[in-house]
């Protein structure tokens, strides 16, 4: 019932202004329908345009990501860690 209704609600999105059912936002605890005021599409086009201009945020992503290359190498594929256990 509640999928039901979830899926009649259109939220307006912040950035590009199209309405657009709440699957189309990515989910947010805090604010008030559970997802975030912009949609995926928008969010996506802001973080690949900050990626391209903003120095810092690229650096920021790039770490991240080879600490979880790091961790993935480390860690292994799930059977090898069930192996162990
Ligand atoms: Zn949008």
């Amino acid at each position: 019932m509640i999928f039901e209704m979830k899926e009649e609600i259109k939220k307006k999105c912040k950035t590009c202004g199209v309405p657009k059912s709440l699957d189309e936002f990515s989910p947010n605890k805090k604010s008030l329908f559970g997802v975030r005021p912009d949609c995926k599409i928008c969010r996506t086009k802001i973080a690949r345009q900050k990626y391209r201009y903003d120095d810092n945020y690229r650096k920021e992503v790039l770490e991240n990501k080879t600490i979880r290359n790091r961790a993935k190498k480390a860690i292994g594929p799930w059977w090898n860690f069930s192996k162990q256990l």
